[in-house]
């Protein structure tokens, strides 16, 4: 281990060894002492067609012998043109417009910007949003504001901008309550936007799933009811689909699959098949018209250094091309659907759900405190034990692998599940 790197979301006091990692194939990695383990995880949810793709590390090398980066402001090249016209191919048709970043939060912290500037080059202003209890952004200052407040955000509380927070209308298999939950948050936003008019510039949701907020998901139909109050109201809609994009939610994008869509959304995870940081943010022509002007103020000034870096746009290309033409998300949505009838005999456990390749649960616990914590501390110990890459996120247990997996890979991670479970339930 060493000393020298400053490693992300972990505690720095008795933090355990970090695993090394030498080697990747399919939807295994390799550690230095020579165990396997199968990653259920897709690696922070960026691999989606498995480690190592020889196509997805054969298309980087390729571009590298041509241009690996150039300026993207007066400047353009054709990766970044041809990454444009796929994700523009499978998009509702009104978003049109594709402003490239590096990073999930950048996405983000692009769309609020994009969002007040909106309003602003329309002689408005509006700095305000709506968003989400349990919803992550990310971790730049935009993206925090419009996150639920916690241990992670709290020494910056008092420098985020203001944001409302309403409930996230969870659900899962059995839930009985769902639809009067919806009606209420859906009274409760349309309410705030009638007390307080010309204040919110936009309302942000992870569409379908909640992604670190514990696998929460939602229904379609909540989607389209939020997409026609923010229209009704003239309040610019954000999906960050920066997890749920690329066939995740069993459809390409969760706008597809919850026909709704939104003024503006957010992409990355995904998008090279987690070969390269690549982000964007997609809207629509009528939002950049407002941006078309003589005046200087209404210039949207932003931009990145690696800005539609050409070998992440050729990566985010291979990627594409794997994605679309083998489509091995539906079958993958397929196994999980039979696991996620087998859970609902599981003990110890509540509230399985499920969004395409995405199933989940929580643990049923006795209480919030010492003793799930221990579980939890428990559980990320025993799983790489056991050869797999599992990431609980508190009680709640979730997998998410990469596309490729195969039914016998599938199978052992299921079987780790029920073995740590019944360790941990003794
Ligand atoms: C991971 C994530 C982000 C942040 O992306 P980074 O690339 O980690 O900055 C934003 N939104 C959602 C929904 C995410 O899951």
């Amino acid at each position: 281990m060493s000393d020298l790197i400053w490693h992300p979301f972990t505690p720095l006091k008795d933090a355990p060894v970090p695993l090394k990692v030498i080697h990747g194939k399919g939807a295994e990695i390799t550690l230095e002492n020579g165990k396997v383990l199968i990653d259920a995880i897709s690696s922070w949810w960026v691999n989606i067609h498995g480690h190592a793709h020889p196509l997805i590390s054969k298309a980087i090398l390729d571009q590298s012998l041509k241009i690996e980066h150039v300026i993207f402001a007066g400047f353009t090249h054709e990766p970044a043109e041809l990454l444009a016209r796929n994700l523009t191919s499978l998009l509702p048709k009104s978003l049109n417009r594709v402003f490239f970043s590096d990073n999930g939060s950048t996405a983000v912290e692009v769309a609020l910007k994009m969002a007040v500037q909106y309003y602003y080059n329309l002689g408005e202003k509006r700095s305000a949003f709506i968003a989400f209890e349990g919803a992550y952004h990310g971790d730049t200052f935009g993206a925090m504001a419009t996150a639920s407040r916690s241990v992670f955000s709290e020494p910056f509380d008092s420098m985020l901008f203001e944001t409302h927070f309403v409930p996230y209308p969870e659900t899962w298999l059995g839930d009985a309550t769902v639809e009067a939950r919806e009606q209420q948050i859906i009274s409760r936003i349309e309410s705030i936007f009638v007390e307080s008019p010309d204040t919110f510039a936009g309302v942000i949701i992870e569409p379908l799933v909640q992604g670190a907020g514990g696998m929460r998901m939602c229904r379609p139909v909540f989607l389209q009811r939020l997409e026609k109050l923010c229209k009704e109201h003239g309040i610019l809609l954000i999906f960050d689909e920066v997890m749920t994009g690329f066939g995740r939610t069993g459809d390409y994008f969760a706008c597809l699959k919850a026909e709704s869509t939104p003024d503006i959304m957010c992409l990355s995870k995904g998008i090279t098949g987690g070969f390269l940081p690549l982000a964007v943010t997609v809207t629509s022509e009528k939002i950049q018209d407002v941006f078309k002007s003589d005046d200087n103020r209404h210039t949207f000034w932003h931009g990145h250094s690696y800005t539609a870096n050409p070998l992440g746009c050729a990566a985010a290309n291979a990627s594409f091309e794997i994605l679309t033409s083998q489509q091995k998300f539906r079958k993958l949505e397929i196994m999980q659907a039979e696991y996620e009838s087998m859970l609902l005999d599981w003990e110890g456990i509540e509230k399985v759900r499920r969004c395409g390749t995405i199933l989940a649960f929580d643990l049923k616990t006795e209480s919030e405190t010492g003793y799930f914590n221990s579980i939890a501390s428990d559980l990320k110990r025993l799983f790489p034990e056991m050869g797999v890459l599992l990431r609980p996120l508190g009680n709640v247990i979730y997998v998410m692998p990469p596309y490729c997996i195969t039914e016998v890979q599938l199978e052992k991670v299921y079987t780790a599940i029920k073995m740590a479970l019944s360790h941990t339930q003794r």
